[in-house]
C-alpha cells in the first residue's frame, strides 16, 4: 500500500485523499488467529505539513468471530481508525540521530502497509455477542439456551437455605 506524493510535496498544507482494498492475506496476517474474511477497506488523507507529512483514516472489514455468551460463529463489522505521522530521510542524517516514534519515508511513496497490520492487530474486538438478549450456554449441561432449553436448575441456592429446602421438600 505505497502511496504517491510526488504532488503533495509541492505546497504546504495540502491534503491528499487515498483509499485501498487489501485482504488479511496481503497484510500478511493469519487469517485463522484473526478471523478476518473478505475485504480489508482502508480510506483515509494524507496532510503536508512541512516537516512531517500526517496520515489518517479508517479500516473496515467483517470479521467472523464467535459470540462470547453461546460460541455461535458470527460476522461483525470492524472500524478501526488510524493516525501517524511520517517524515522524509534526510539521506545526510545518520541513523542513530533518527527518533524511533516516527515513520520514516524515502523519496515520493509512503508505505502505510505496516500501519494498517498493526492497526489492525490491536483493533480486534474483545467479548462480542451475537445479540444484547443472548442467554448463551447453560452453565451446566452446555445446550445453547436460544434454541433449547433444558432441565437445569439454575437458580443459585443459598446453603442455608439448603437444609430448609430439604425439610420442606419431604412433605
Ligand atoms: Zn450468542
Ligand atoms: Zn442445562
Amino acid at each position: 500500500m505505497k502511496i504517491n506524493i510526488a504532488q503533495l510535496k509541492k505546497e504546504l498544507g495540502s491534503t491528499q485523499s487515498f483509499s485501498f482494498r487489501t485482504s488479511a492475506e496481503e497484510l500478511g496476517l493469519d487469517k485463522e488467529q484473526l478471523f478476518l474474511s473478505e475485504h480489508v477497506i482502508v480510506e483515509g488523507l494524507i496532510t503536508n505539513k512541512g516537516m512531517l507529512f500526517e496520515v489518517t483514516g479508517e479500516i473496515s472489514t467483517r470479521v467472523k468471530q464467535c459470540c462470547s455468551r453461546c460460541l455461535e460463529e458470527m460476522v461483525t463489522l470492524l472500524t478501526a481508525v488510524f493516525s501517524e505521522e511520517y517524515r522524509e530521510v534526510d539521506f545526510k542524517e545518520s541513523r542513530e540521530v533518527l527518533d524511533l516514534e516516527i515513520d520514516y519515508f524515502k523519496g515520493d511513496e509512503i508505505d502505510i502497509t505496516d500501519l494498517i497490520r498493526e492497526t489492525l492487530l490491536l483493533a480486534e474486538p474483545i467479548k462480542p455477542v451475537c445479540s444484547e438478549t443472548c442467554r448463551g450456554l447453560c452453565p451446566k449441561c452446555g445446550v445453547n439456551l436460544n434454541v433449547n432449553t433444558c432441565g437445569c436448575n439454575l437458580v443459585k441456592t443459598d446453603p442455608r437455605f439448603a437444609v430448609l429446602e430439604k425439610l420442606l421438600s419431604k412433605d
